[in-house]
């Protein structure tokens, strides 16, 4: 499932790609993809002939802007890819749209889950977001201590659903939760406002350490729903995964086995040990009742 590294991997390829190009003309098949218009014709009408100017990004969200005020927003979903590919060359099943470029590319939305969407948004302008996704918090790559602490706020949410929640910081999914929860030494239960200022700097160091060398491997790539870039290349992050589909296996850090625990549908996968679920105080003051 693309999360932030993922999206941003395909942001900054599209923009190398993209950037001052004219979208010839569009193919548009997906009903289901293109759902939020009345029919495909109508986001065709929107986006042929436009020039793309920039490739934007917030959370898990691309925003492609066009010459002068409109956007195509895309949402990869569970299986979404986008792929750059030749004129004519074979198509894959379940590709939903296909924008003709100038000069000879072509961009091809493929998504056989049909989680993902794609649609034209009207008039954002160059520096607003596109309407339809403008409750999105702010967003997780270069997300500072000050944008954590306003995140965490005195909520009583417990860390991870509030990590996953787009309307409080946006792109983070469930392997990039476990991952910064584990890199930071906070146990996924915690309640948010809980933080000490000492851990809530471990929690903003670790959402920029982890989300950058992400970006840097150019994303996660799983067995299942397998991610891959434009180019059809695979990520580099899983080798680097701590806690994140590593059940039984030891810790990188203590040693002890990474414990995975299905909560709503999904698995959080944290290392008790050093992850612990209170807050560990100073010996001398707690009379030894600090962790083990
Ligand atoms: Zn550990």
């Amino acid at each position: 499932v693309p999360e932030l590294p993922e999206v941003e991997t395909v942001r900054v390829d599209l923009a190398a790609t993209l950037t001052g190009r004219r979208i010839d003309s569009v193919a548009a098949t997906g009903e289901r993809t293109l759902r939020r218009h009345r029919r495909p014709a109508e986001f065709v009408e929107r986006v042929a002939g436009r020039r793309l100017v920039e490739v934007d990004r917030r959370g898990k969200y691309l925003i492609l802007r066009l010459d002068p005020v409109d956007a195509v927003v895309v949402h990869l979903g569970m299986s979404g890819q986008l792929r750059l590919a030749e004129p004519g060359s074979p198509t894959v099943s379940h590709t939903h749209v296909v924008w003709a470029l100038e000069g000879g590319l072509e961009l091809r939305f493929i998504d056989p889950r049909t989680f993902g969407e794609v649609f034209a948004s009207l008039g954002p302008g160059r520096d607003r977001l596109p309407v339809e996704i403008d409750h999105l918090g702010p967003d997780a790559l270069g997300a500072d201590r000050a944008t954590l602490a306003g995140v965490v706020g005195r909520r009583r949410t417990r860390l991870k659903p509030l990590l996953l929640d787009q309307r409080a910081i946006a792109g983070i999914g469930n392997i990039y939760a476990d991952e910064i929860l584990w890199s930071a030494r906070l146990h996924p239960d915690r309640p948010a406002g809980g933080l000490s200022p000492r851990e809530l700097t471990r929690l903003a160091d670790a959402c920029a350490e982890v989300l950058a060398a992400a970006v840097a491997a150019r994303g996660s790539s799983l067995p299942d729903l397998q991610y891959r870039d434009v180019w059809g290349g695979l990520g580099g992050y899983q080798a680097f995964h701590r806690a994140y589909g590593r059940e039984a296996q030891p810790c990188a850090r203590c040693g002890r086995p990474i414990r995975r625990r299905a909560d709503a549908g999904r698995s959080t996968y944290f290392c008790a040990s050093c992850q612990p679920r209170r807050t560990s105080r100073p010996r001398s003051a707690s009379g030894g009742g600090g962790a083990h």
